[in-house]
């Protein structure tokens, strides 16, 4: 052991700092730093002294053979090398290792670490067409890239110095008063040296950027659409956006965008087809030809015998879209169809039809019950535009619904149907 003893060390105050019990569970341990060191963080305005603390605390906290020893024989064990490993790491170290990267997005590079440039998306439009059969689009682009003649250095020689302008930091603070006693700080990159920091003289200015660091440059790139691919798919050029001096170059990212087809409705794997028949169709067999995304022409029609009603769907299997680098699978393709009945017909065609069609059926009612029932009219109505009108109205009405209850409002007679 330790040649101390056993004694429990009264010291707490690494718990203090993130505010939590002696008996905290790891969890709550990195919950209580997590927020303390966003918000302490010298990025943000944040006290960098308490900022380290809080790294300190957390960690001996985190670590559960340090965490052991500061429980037992408190602060000065750590600092006499009893947590192994000895010494503190590098409390920016400890945020970016917690967060995986820094959590305010890009800024907060201090200068050791390469920070990662942004990705750049761009929407790429493809027709049902080219998701169903593949394709391959050729698309030209600009982009910086880092400038070969002075290697990104901006100067021939390599050299450079601190912008006086703003010392090096790249930022400039204007001071502004609002009123008495108020101020108001605002940061914003500096404009000599466009927040780089540093400034290359004149006559050392690399010739091909003029001390851009990077060129612009043409690049064609092939992107695949393959078989399957869906809208809102992202296809992804690994380091092929902007490059910039100390920069992990961020992706060049196409995102799918699938245009209406006139045709055909996709969902997922499956495609959807309105079609609209004739009611001599519907019952009496058709088939017409449907021209498929690959050029096919597919011949539909209706099985002797079989009457289509009204909003039916049928399905034709493995005529769907090929399934994303499973193309040889396919999902269904759905008909939906429509039934145009014709809006009147003449006494003899309705007899002729009454001859052909199953018989009505028979009238149940007796010539007294008949004369005792009011007579009523049917009119057209545009039933949606009506639901739309009422639910309007009810709204307004909803202060006196006991009024909507009144006998008597809109009369409604019915024949008792036995
Ligand atoms: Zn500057
Ligand atoms: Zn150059």
């Amino acid at each position: 052991m330790f040649g101390r003893g056993a004694k429990k060390s009264n010291d707490t105050k690494y718990y203090d700092i993130l505010g939590v019990s002696k008996n905290a569970t790891e969890d709550e341990i990195k919950k209580a730093y997590k927020k303390a060191a966003i918000k302490n963080h010298p990025d943000k305005g944040g006290d960098p002294e308490k900022f380290k603390e809080l790294a300190q605390a957390y960690d001996v906290l985190s670590d559960p053979e340090k965490r052991q020893i500061y429980d037992q024989y408190g602060e000065e064990a750590l600092k006499e090398g009893m947590g192994g490993g000895g010494g503190m790491h590098d409390p920016f170290d400890i945020f970016s290792s917690f967060f995986g990267g820094s959590p305010f997005g890009g800024g907060g590079a201090r200068g050791r670490r390469q920070k990662r440039g942004e990705d750049v998306i761009h929407p790429l439009k493809v027709s049902l067409e080219e998701l169903f059969n593949g394709a391959m689009r050729k698309i030209s682009l600009s982009r910086n890239v880092i400038c070969s003649r002075c290697n990104g250095k901006g100067s021939k020689s390599g050299a450079s110095s601190k912008c006086s302008g703003c010392q090096g930091t790249g930022m400039k603070v204007t001071i502004r008063q609002l009123g008495p006693g108020m101020i108001q700080q605002m940061q914003h990159p500096c404009n000599e040296c466009k927040g780089t920091g540093e400034t290359i003289s004149d006559k050392d200015r690399c010739p091909q950027c003029k001390g851009d660091k990077v060129v612009p440059e043409k690049k064609l790139l092939e992107v695949v659409v393959e078989k399957g691919m869906k809208h809102g798919q992202k296809i992804t050029f690994q380091g092929e956006a902007d490059e910039a001096p100390d920069t992990i170059t961020g992706d060049m990212v196409f995102v799918l965008q699938q245009k209406e087809h006139p045709t055909f409705k996709r969902k997922d794997e499956d495609l959807f087809v309105e079609h609209t028949l004739s009611l001599t169709e519907a019952l009496c067999g058709f088939h017409f030809i449907l021209s498929h995304l690959d050029g096919r022409r597919l011949l539909i029609k209706s099985k002797p015998g079989e009457v289509i009603k009204p909003d039916q769907f049928k399905a034709i299997e493995d005529e769907g879209m090929p399934v994303y680098q499973r193309p040889f699978m396919r999902g269904k393709m759905y008909i939906h169809f429509t039934i145009e009945f014709p809006d009147t017909l003449t006494p003899e065609q309705m007899k002729a039809l009454e001859a052909i069609l199953p018989p009505k059926p028979l009238p149940q009612f007796t010539d007294m019950e008949l004369d005792e029932c009011e007579e009523t009219t049917m009119h057209d109505v545009n039933i949606e535009e009506e639901m739309r009108r009422k639910q309007a109205q009810a709204q307004q009405e909803v202060y006196d619904e006991d009024d909507d209850m009144h006998p008597g409002g809109g009369q409604k007679v019915q024949c008792a149907q036995q």
